[in-house]
């Protein structure tokens, strides 16, 4: 068959042929997860795909928001505050920032702009009840059946699991914070 990659997209036979976009799940306790969701961007972009990751409960300084400004298939957009926020005890604005990144993420998925659009942290976030699963797996459920979901962090809630096409997770067998090796930077963070 007469197959080729323009942009990053399958043509067939002069016509370009729409990929499914897959959901796609990394949670558990090691180690890798919103490492694993980069480094898929930077696949992606490599084939010229353009990637949203909207980051939950993140306003701090990682090295990846530095490295993305050098690739401009990849934007990556933070929300939440500095403060660290403990379960059951959210306070308004990080129920608000919450939903100012699901809408921000939504509206990239709806946009047309996007191949892939990485929600980070979001399990967390519905761990936290900052956001009803109820209304993730609603939007899911509907998207366009082009663009690609990656949701990372712990406990992700049984609905997305179900509907997810993969789940992969990142299981703890040791971690240098047991030894009392504190989150390093370049490599944490
Ligand atoms: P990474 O961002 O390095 O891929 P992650 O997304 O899997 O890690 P999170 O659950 O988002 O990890 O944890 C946030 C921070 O805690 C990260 O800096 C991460 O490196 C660190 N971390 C991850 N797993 C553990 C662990 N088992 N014990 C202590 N710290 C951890
Ligand atoms: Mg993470």
């Amino acid at each position: 068959m007469a197959e080729e990659i323009v942009d990053g997209k399958i043509k067939v036979r002069g016509v370009f042929m729409k990929e499914k976009g897959l959901i796609q799940i990394y949670t558990g306790n090691g180690k890798g997860k919103t490492t694993a969701a980069l480094g898929l961007a930077l696949r992606a972009a490599g084939r010229d795909k353009r990637i949203l990751m909207v980051q939950f409960m993140k306003k701090w300084d990682y090295g990846e928001l530095h490295s993305i400004k050098k690739i401009p298939q990849i934007t990556i957009k933070t929300f939440g505050t500095k403060d660290f926020v403990h379960k059951g005890k959210a306070k308004e604005i990080d129920y608000q920032e919450a939903e100012k990144a699901f809408k921000e993420g939504t509206e990239g998925v709806l946009s047309g702009k996007y191949d892939i659009v990485i929600f980070d942290e979001l399990n967390v976030a519905l761990d936290f009840d900052l956001l009803k699963a109820d209304e993730v797996v609603k939007f899911l459920k509907d998207k366009p059946e082009d663009v690609e979901i990656i949701i990372t962090g712990r406990n992700a809630p049984a609905e997305l699991i179900e509907l997810a096409d993969l789940v992969t997770e990142m299981r703890e067998i040791k971690h240098p914070f047991q030894k009392g090796i504190e989150a390093r930077i370049g490599i944490e963070y």
